[in-house]
C-alpha cells in the first residue's frame, strides 16, 4: 500500500470541467465563460492545449462554413449534404444546430488572428469546395487555444483523465473526474457540477498500414486514444453509431489529404492502366445500396467502395492524376503548401520516394478504420438535442447532455453529427458550454458530491500498473519480457490484431460476419482479463496503459454495434458479408448501446431517425 499512500492527491473544484482542450474543448471553455461570468471553469488536457488534438500541426482549410452572410449556403443545405453522405442516418437536429451557429465561430477565429484566404475578385472567403474555406492555418490551434486560456479559470495541462466520478447520492449524475499528471505522477480529483467530455476520436484501435518503426504514422492523430468514448461508456452513457467507423482514401504512406487536390486543383483518379474506374462499379454498387449511388455528391463510403473493388479486381494501384494540374505553377504551389500547413510528412515521403507530382502521378490507398464523430462519420455519445428543434424522442434535458445528468459532450465525442470538422467541433463545444452553464445555474442547492471511497479505490487502480512493474521486473526472463505482466505496447498490438482480423480492418478487406465478430468479442474479453496485469515502467508508460484501456473499451463497443446492425449500410467503410446489402426497411435507424460496468454486458437497441428537413 506504500506506493499509493505516498502519492500526492490534488483536489480541484469547479462548476464546469472540460475534459480535453482540443477544438471542441476550447469552444466549450470559451463559451462557458461567456455565459457563466462568475463560474469556475476548468479545462484539463493530457498534452498542452497550445498544440494538442487533431489540429495540433495546423490545417489548410476549415471544412465547415456556410457563408450565410453571402447567401452561399443555408444550414438546411448542410444537413441534406451530411445526411446524404452518411447514407441517410444523421441526427438532423444536432447537425442543424451546429450549421446555424458555425459561421459566427469562424468569424471569431478571424477576429482572433487566423488568416483566412480571400477571393481577390469578390472579397469573400476563398472556397475550396462548397463547404470548405482556405486558411493559412499552421497556427490555427495556438490561436484557438489562446481564447480558451483567457476564458478558463485554470487550464491543467499534462493530466490524463482516466475515469469519471459519479454523484454519491444520485447514481445517474456525474460529479467529476480523476486522472494523473503525466510528468509529476500526482493524482487529481476534479469535483465538478457539470462535466463536458471533448477528448477527441480514436486511432490505433485497428492495425495501421504503417507498422514497426512507422507505427506512429496514422491518418487520425496517434494520440487520439478513445477517451471520448471510454469515459462515458464506463459511466453508463448510451452510445450511438459506433459501428460507423471511417476509412479514408489518402496519399499512400504519408496519409496526405486529398480534399484540396480534388476540389481546388481539380485532379482526378485513375487505375494502374490509366483508366477511369468509378463508373465501372455503378451497377454493382446499385445492387447493394439502391439509389444512394445516384446521389450528389456520391457518398464518401461509396467512392471508397469503387476504389476497393478496382484494387480487388487486380487493377491497382489507384493513382491521383497530378501531372496535368501541376503544370500550372499556382496549382503546384497550392499542392505543396497544402501539405506544409497540415501534413508535412507527406511532402517528406514524396521526396524520399522520388515522387515529384509534376512528373509522377502519386499512389493513393485506403486507411485503416478510425472511430470519430466529427468527420465523414458519426460515432459517439447519444445526446439530447436543442429544445427549439429536436423531436421529443431526442430531448431529455439540456442540449448536448448525454443520458447521464450533468454529463455533456462535443466534437468527436457526440454521435450522429457528421461533417462538423474543426469549426463545427468548436461550435458544438460552445453549444455544450452554454447548456452546461444553464444546467449548473438550475442546480440550486441540489449539488453533486463525490464519494471518497470511489476515488480512493480508483487511485489504487490507476497506479497499480507501476506496482505490477516493480514486482514483475524481478521475473524478467529476457529483455523486457516477464511472465507476470504485459506491457502497453503488447496489449496495443494484440488489440489491433484482433480488430484487424475479426472486426473489419485492412487485413480482412474491411469484411466481417457473425462468426468472425463472435470470435473477435471472445478474444477482446480475454484481452480485457489480461489488462489487469498491465505494467508501467514509468509515468509515460502509465499513460499508455490508460490509453490502451480506453481503446479496448471503445473497440468492444465498435464490435458490439457492428454485430447488432445486420446490414451493410456503408460499403467502403466495412462489409457485413452475411448481410451484404443496405436494408432500409429494418435498419433506417440509429443503433444505441449501454454498457453495464458491473456485469460487463452490453444492452443494444434501435432509435428512430427523424427527417426534419425535406
Ligand atoms: C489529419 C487530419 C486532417 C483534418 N483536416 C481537417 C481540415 O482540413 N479541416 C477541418 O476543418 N477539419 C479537419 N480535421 C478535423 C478536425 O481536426 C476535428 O474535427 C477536430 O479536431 C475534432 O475536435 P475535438 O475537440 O473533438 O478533438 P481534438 O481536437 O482532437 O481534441 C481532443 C483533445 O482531447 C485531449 N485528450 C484526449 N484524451 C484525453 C484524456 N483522457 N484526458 C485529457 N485530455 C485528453 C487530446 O489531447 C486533445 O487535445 C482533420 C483532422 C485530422 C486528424
Amino acid at each position: 500500500m506504500g506506493l499509493f499512500s505516498r502519492r500526492k492527491t490534488v483536489f480541484v473544484d469547479s462548476d464546469i470541467l472540460v475534459i480535453g482542450g482540443g477544438m471542441a474543448g476550447c469552444g466549450a471553455t470559451y463559451e462557458s465563460r461567456y455565459w457563466g461570468r462568475d463560474l469556475k471553469v476548468v479545462c484539463v488536457e493530457k498534452a498542452n492545449i497550445e498544440r494538442s488534438g487533431a489540429v495540433a500541426q495546423g490545417l489548410y482549410a476549415i471544412n465547415c462554413y456556410m457563408g450565410m452572410q453571402w447567401d452561399e449556403n443555408q444550414p438546411e443545405d448542410h444537413v441534406r449534404y451530411a445526411r446524404n453522405d452518411l447514407m441517410g442516418l444523421v441526427r438532423e437536429d444536432l447537425g442543424y444546430d451546429i450549421a446555424r451557429h458555425v459561421d459566427s465561430t469562424v468569424h471569431k477565429f478571424e477576429e482572433w488572428g487566423l488568416p483566412i484566404m480571400k477571393d481577390p475578385e469578390t472579397g469573400r472567403y476563398l472556397r475550396e469546395g462548397q463547404w470548405q474555406i482556405m486558411i493559412h492555418g499552421e497556427s490555427y490551434k495556438p490561436i484557438v487555444a489562446e481564447a480558451a486560456r483567457k476564458a478558463a479559470t485554470k487550464v491543467y495541462n499534462r493530466i490524463m483523465v482516466t475515469h469519471l466520478l459519479m454523484d454519491k447520492s444520485k447514481t445517474n449524475r456525474v460529479a467529476g473526474a480523476v486522472g494523473f499528471n503525466v510528468r509529476t505522477g500526482d493524482f487529481y480529483v476534479f469535483r465538478s457540477k457539470a462535466v463536458i467530455v471533448s477528448a477527441g476520436g480514436a486511432s490505433h484501435i485497428f492495425k495501421p498500414r504503417s507498422v514497426g518503426e512507422g507505427m506512429g504514422r496514422t491518418w487520425y492523430a496517434p494520440w487520439s486514444s478513445a477517451s471520448a468514448y471510454a469515459l462515458p461508456i464506463l459511466a453508463g452513457a448510451k452510445m450511438t453509431q459506433m459501428e460507423n467507423r471511417i476509412v479514408l482514401t489518402r496519399f499512400k504512406d504519408g496519409y496526405g489529404p486529398v480534399g484540396a487536390y480534388f476540389l481546388h486543383l481539380k485532379t482526378y483518379t485513375e487505375n494502374a492502366y490509366g483508366e477511369e474506374y468509378e463508373s465501372k462499379w455503378y451497377d454493382h454498387t446499385k445492387e447493394l445500396v439502391g439509389d444512394y449511388i445516384d446521389r450528389h455528391p456520391v457518398p464518401t463510403c461509396l467512392r471508397n467502395h469503387a476504389f476497393l473493388e478496382e484494387v480487388k479486381a487486380g487493377r491497382g494501384p489507384i493513382r491521383m492524376v497530378t501531372k496535368e494540374a501541376f503544370q500550372d505553377p499556382h496549382k503546384e504551389t497550392v499542392g505543396w503548401e497544402n501539405f506544409l500547413g497540415m501534413t508535412i510528412g507527406q511532402a517528406v515521403v514524396w521526396a524520399s520516394q522520388n515522387i515529384d507530382p509534376k512528373h509522377t502521378n502519386p499512389e493513393l490507398t485506403t486507411s485503416e478504420p478510425y472511430v470519430m464523430g466529427s468527420h465523414a462519420t458519426c460515432s459517439g455519445a447519444w445526446a439530447s438535442g436543442p429544445d427549439d428543434y429536436a423531436p421529443s424522442d431526442y430531448q431529455w434535458g439540456y442540449n448536448r447532455m448525454m443520458t447521464i445528468d450533468g454529463l455533456f459532450g462535443a466534437g468527436d465525442t457526440i454521435g450522429g453529427t457528421a461533417h462538423k470538422f474543426s469549426s463545427g467541433s468548436f461550435t458544438e463545444g460552445r453549444i455544450a458550454g452554454k447548456a452546461a452553464v444553464n444546467y449548473v445555474n438550475d442546480l440550486g442547492k441540489e449539488q453533486p458530491a463525490v464519494d471518497e471511497t470511489e476515488y480512493n479505490d480508483l487511485k489504487k487502480t490507476i497506479f497499480q500498473p507501476l506496482e505490477n512493474y516493480e514486482v514483475g521486473r524481478n521475473e524478467i526472463v529476457a529483455g523486457t519480457v516477464s511472465p507476470s505482466y504485459i506491457l502497453p505496447i503488447h496489449g496495443l498490438q494484440r488489440l489491433e490484431k484482433i480488430m484487424d482480423e475479426y472486426v473489419g480492418g485492412i487485413g480482412a478487406h474491411y469484411t466481417v460476419n457473425e462468426p468472425l465478430l463472435t470470435r473477435g468479442l471472445e478474444l477482446l474479453d480475454m484481452l480485457k482479463e489480461d489488462l489487469e496485469h498491465l505494467a508501467a515502467e514509468d509515468l509515460h508508460q502509465l499513460q499508455r496503459v490508460w490509453e490502451l484501456q480506453h481503446r479496448v473499451l471503445a473497440s468492444e463497443s465498435v464490435a458490439q454495434h457492428t454485430m447488432f446492425r445486420t446490414e451493410t449500410r456503408w460499403p467502403g467503410y466495412y462489409y457485413r458479408a452475411d448481410h451484404p446489402k443496405l436494408d432500409d426497411k429494418d435498419w433506417h435507424c440509429f443503433t444505441l448501446s449501454r454498457y453495464d460496468r458491473k456485469t460487463g454486458e452490453w444492452a443494444m437497441e434501435k432509435a428512430p431517425v427523424y427527417h426534419i428537413i425535406d
